[in-house]
C-alpha cells in the first residue's frame, strides 16, 4: 500500500465524538512504552504525527488519524499503567470496550507486544478479548532490532505459549521503527482488512 498522505482527525472518548464519515478503521492497542506512536509514524512515513513517549495520567482518548482521505488509524491509549486510579482504570477500560464492542467501521485490531518480554497480563486479556470480539488480529512484535538473530525463534515461542494463535483471521509480525523491518508487511496487512 502507498501512504499519499496522513492527517490528525480527532480525539474522542465517546461515540458521538467519533468521525462521522464512514471510513473503515484500524485500531492499534498495546502497554504504554511499546512502541505503537513509533509504529504509527513508521508506518505512516511521519516523524512525529503521533506522539513518542507519551506521559502516562495525562489524559488518554482514542486518537483517529485520516490516511489517505481513506481510512482511519485508531490509536487506542496505552493501557497498563501502574500509576492511574482504580476508577480511571474502569473509565479507560468502558471507553476502549465502547469502542471496540460497538464500532461498525472497526475492521482489525493490531495488537502490538515487546518482542523482550512474555506477553503481560493485559496483554493477553486484550488478545483474548479481541478474539472473543472475533475482530481479524495482527500481532506485532515491536523492536525485534534488540532481539539477536539466534533469539528471535523465542520470541515466537514466548507468544504461543500465552496465546492461542492458530486461527484464520489471527497473523503474527516481528517489527522495528528502527531498521523498518516488515513495515511494508503491516501496511499490507491493513490494506488487505479495509473491506
Ligand atoms: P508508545 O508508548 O507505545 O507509543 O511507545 P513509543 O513509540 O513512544 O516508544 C517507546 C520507546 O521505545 C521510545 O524510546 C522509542 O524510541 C523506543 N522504540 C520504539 N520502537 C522501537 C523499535 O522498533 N526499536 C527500538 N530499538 N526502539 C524503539
Amino acid at each position: 500500500m502507498i501512504i499519499k498522505n496522513s492527517e490528525y482527525a480527532v480525539s474522542a472518548v465517546r461515540e458521538d465524538q467519533y468521525p462521522k464519515d464512514d471510513f473503515p478503521e484500524i485500531a492499534l492497542a498495546g502497554r504504554s512504552n511499546v512502541g505503537k506512536s513509533s509504529l504509527i509514524n513508521t508506518i505512516l512515513n511521519r516523524k512525529n504525527l503521533a506522539r513518542t513517549s507519551s506521559q502516562p495520567g495525562k489524559t488518554q482518548t482514542l486518537n483517529f488519524y485520516r490516511v489517505n482521505e481513506d481510512f482511519y488509524l485508531v490509536d487506542v491509549p496505552g493501557y497498563g499503567y501502574a500509576k492511574v486510579s482504580q476508577k480511571k482504570r474502569q473509565e479507560f477500560g468502558e471507553m476502549i470496550q465502547d469502542y471496540l464492542e460497538t464500532r461498525a467501521n472497526l475492521k482489525g485490531l493490531i495488537i502490538l507486544i515487546d518482542s523482550r518480554h512474555e506477553p503481560t497480563q493485559d496483554d493477553i486479556a486484550m488478545y483474548s478479548y479481541a478474539q472473543y470480539l472475533d475482530l481479524p488480529i495482527l500481532v506485532v512484535c515491536t523492536k525485534i532490532d534488540k532481539i539477536k538473530k539466534s533469539q528471535v525463534n523465542k520470541v515466537y515461542s514466548n507468544l504461543k505459549k500465552h496465546l492461542d494463535l492458530d486461527h484464520d483471521n489471527i497473523t503474527v509480525l516481528t517489527f522495528s521503527s528502527v531498521t523498518k523491518f516488515h513495515v511494508e508487511e503491516v501496511r499490507n496487512w491493513i490494506e488487505d482488512h479495509l473491506e
